[in-house]
């Protein structure tokens, strides 16, 4: 390990760089690194059940309850904490996030102090098991169509959980098939004939002898593509009694008259603030599709710096891997983008730290902000890891394709990060959506018509909402030469600056087309639907300059000189590469020249070759332990012959 990937290391670790390292030495691999032999569906799930509980032993839990809930409130250390695991077996990470994240997170963010009482300490032991019980057979991302009910019977003052249709049972559920004792069930919340909207339930489902309660019917959603190791099920509920206590009631309550009451009028805006609740789960799966980049770069850039193929005419060594330009294309803008990303996970954290640290006083803005900001990190740190996983499998040869190397459970494993805590394409459309409502207070009140219409209506100087850089950032651009200058390439201002202006340009022109939504014989949603390939470039736009944002920042802050230098030229290309791929815009709106465009491919191509000697250390610096990674990747084989 050089001292080079140890300056690099201290700069991309991070607020909890101490988490980091407590997970580099306690996850022992014999312990938590994927099987090394192939399991039985049921034999992996075993060992999962078995590692979770041995998690929950090291206390790492609860940092991510606050302390008045027993907990230790450090949330950003919690969720650290997790991403790590996602250097580990991704079947724990993700049964780890059900139950902890998603199931606590739900009984703690959603429940009230009787709930707190009564299962958080059982949830933090593991000694419950939960479930999230949300998405259904007929609806996933649209959750405020969900089809159970949760209807209150006057006569015995319970909540009856009710599967009134196919469509409406609950499906993909982590923790269902084998080991959930209770769950979080979303349903619609009726009382005298009148429903309330989405609300959450604590329904048992299974017994202390891990039989299904009466009246529970559940089944299993068998092989999947990957995640063997997680129980994911299917659960129907013909008429359940559960207390009317059962509700988690933070958002909404009924009485022992069946009268219902709730802080927050607006339903819409009720069932919004329901699920900003929620942030983390989003955040931990960008955070965990990110350490699993990670390793697979690690694998595909440390096998690429040994394997030899063809030597050059005339004869001479056979050439490695990494000296091939086509080779360097294929993984170096994938690791500077991963490094951009990461720069942007850490002051995501760092932003969801401090938000959730002030409770019930948070800024609603800062919260809107927060949720759109995890939304879109979320959508493309995922996206970034099934493409970049599978140009490491592809980057690997057939070696990438054996098991032992684990290029190919990482690609099965993490294939669904894209649509589990939100559908990327779903994703990206709320970006835009809080975008062109500035986050304002009336964002929870409206639907995406609504949001149609009253976006439309605001002035067309589209906002450019700050980051943590946003003053180093604008004194770069004001700095910036002109945009023909030679030399403009390298400029971080003169990179901002088109960043900023790309983003700037598809926010105002989108905003001028859903006005016509606001026409009074308009069809809205004709109108954004025809829209929807331009409210998900803005979306995009818009995550990618908050990421070179993120990244300039990391940067700027690191305070080694080599290291700096070294994070300067990640940074260029990270830049250069993300126009590269959007050229053709960039040339459409007159942004860049034909011959600028052909420079920033030159550029592209000169800073791999740059940054090629130290492929090495910027993987290194990654700091993922050598037995992690558990394959035959790593070490140069002593002889192929
Ligand atoms: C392994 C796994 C584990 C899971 N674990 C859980 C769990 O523990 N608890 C839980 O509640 N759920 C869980 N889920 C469910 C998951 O959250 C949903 O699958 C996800 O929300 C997407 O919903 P869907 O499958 O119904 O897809 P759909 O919403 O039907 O999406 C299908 C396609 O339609 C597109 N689409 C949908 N709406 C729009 C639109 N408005 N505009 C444009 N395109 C659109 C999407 O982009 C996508 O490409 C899990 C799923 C899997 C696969």
């Amino acid at each position: 390990m050089s001292t080079l990937s140890t300056d690099l290391r201290r700069a991309i670790d991070g607020r909890w760089a101490h988490i980091r390292e407590e997970a580099r030495s306690e996850l022992e691999p014999a312990r938590f690194a994927p099987p090394s032999r192939e399991l039985t569906r049921e034999e992996y799930r075993a060992r999962v059940a078995d590692q979770l509980r041995e998690l929950a032993t090291t206390g790492h839990p609860a940092r991510g309850l606050s302390k008045d809930m027993g907990g230790q409130g450090d949330f950003g250390a919690s969720v650290t904490a997790f991403e790590m695991l996602g250097h580990a077996d991704l079947s724990l990470l993700v049964k780890a996030g059900v139950h902890w994240g998603l199931f606590g997170g739900a009984v703690a963010n959603l429940g009230t102090q009787p709930h707190h009482t009564a299962y958080l300490p059982r949830i933090l032991s593991a000694e419950l098991p939960g479930c999230f019980a949300m998405t259904e057979t007929g609806h996933g991302s649209d959750v405020q169509s969900l089809g159970t009910t949760a209807t209150w019977d006057p006569d015995t003052d319970e909540l009856v959980i009710h599967t009134p249709t196919p469509a409406a049972r609950k499906d993909y559920i982590g923790g269902a098939a084998r080991d959930g004792r209770l769950a979080a069930v979303f349903a619609q919340l009726v009382t005298g004939g009148e429903s309330h909207g989405v609300h959450c339930v604590l329904v048992p489902i299974r017994d202390e002898a891990g039989e299904p309660m009466p009246g529970v019917t559940i089944g299993d959603c068998g092989a999947k593509a990957g995640l063997a190791g997680v129980d994911n099920g299917r659960l129907t509920f013909d008429h359940v009694r559960v207390p009317r206590t059962n509700l988690l009631n933070r958002y909404g309550d009924i009485d022992e008259h069946g009268v219902y009451s709730s802080p927050i009028e607006n339903p819409t805006r009720r069932f919004f603030t329901m699920l900003g609740t929620l942030v983390r789960g989003r955040i931990s799966v960008a955070g965990g599709a990110g350490a699993a980049t990670r390793t697979a770069l690690t694998l595909a850039l440390t096998y690429a710096g040994h394997r030899r193929q063809f030597a050059p005419p005339g004869g001479g060594d056979e050439v490695v891997l990494l000296d091939y330009r086509a080779h360097q294309r294929k993984l170096l803008p994938a690791l500077a983008t991963s490094y951009a990303l990461l720069f942007a996970q850490n002051e995501l954290v760092s932003r969801m730290h401090d938000v959730q640290l002030s409770g019930d006083a948070a800024d609603p803005h800062d919260q809107r902000e927060l949720e759109a900001r995890a939304a879109g990190i979320k959508a493309v740190a995922t996206a970034h890891a099934t493409a970049t996983i599978q140009a490491c499998r592809e980057a690997c040869g057939g070696a990438g394709y054996l098991a032992v190397n684990r290029l190919p459970s990482l690609k099965a494993d993490t294939d669904v990060f894209t649509t589990f805590e939100g559908d990327n394409t779903v994703l990206l459309q709320l970006v835009a959506k809080g975008l062109l409502t500035d986050y304002r207070d009336t964002f929870g009140d409206m639907d995406t018509l609504g949001m149609v219409r009253f976006g439309a209506r605001q002035v067309a100087g589209a906002v450019i909402e700050r980051t943590a850089a946003r003053g180093l950032v604008e004194r770069l651009i004001a700095a910036a030469p002109g945009r023909d200058s030679d030399g403009a390439l390298l400029d971080r201002g003169w990179q901002c600056a088109l960043f900023e202006d790309r983003e700037r340009h598809l926010l105002e022109t989108l905003a001028m087309r859903l006005r016509k939504a606001a026409a009074p014989d308009a069809d809205a949603f004709s109108v954004f639907n025809d829209a929807q390939d331009h409210v998900i470039a803005a979306a995009r736009a818009h995550v990618d300059r908050v990421v070179l944002e993120a990244f300039v920042a990391g940067v700027d802050a690191c305070d080694d000189p080599a290291a700096q230098a070294l994070l300067g030229r990640v940074c260029d290309l990270y830049a250069l590469s993300t126009i590269e791929a959007d050229k053709g815009w960039f040339l459409e709106h007159t942004r860049i020249t034909p011959a600028r465009s052909k420079q920033v491919t030159a550029a592209v191509n000169t800073l791999c070759a740059q940054l090629r000697p130290h492929a090495q250390d910027l993987v290194d610096a990654f700091g993922i332990p050598v037995e992690w990674l558990g394959t035959e990747l790593v070490e140069p084989l002593a002889d192929v012959g």
